[in-house]
């Protein structure tokens, strides 16, 4: 078991095309780099096809997405 310390919960990083939350180094939709930790608005899409914000937002795969990228 890992312990975060208070306080200081990092960030997750998530691509900058397609939202995705990333873990590890690159995205595993679209294969880019290109992460950003600087995001808010956490989003879990369990069922793409028939959630309103998925469609809003082009996500075609289940999984946790943030709503907004700088
Ligand atoms: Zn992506």
């Amino acid at each position: 078991m890992e312990s975060v310390p208070a306080g200081r919960k990092k960030q997750p990083n998530v691509c900058r095309e397609c939202h995705r939350v990333v873990e590890g180094e690159a995205c595993a939709l679209c294969g880019t780099s290109n992460l950003s930790t600087d995001w808010t608005g956490y989003l879990v899409i369990i069922d793409p096809e028939h959630s309103e914000i998925a469609q809003k937002m082009n996500i075609k795969l289940a999984g946790r997405y943030a709503l907004k990228v700088r």
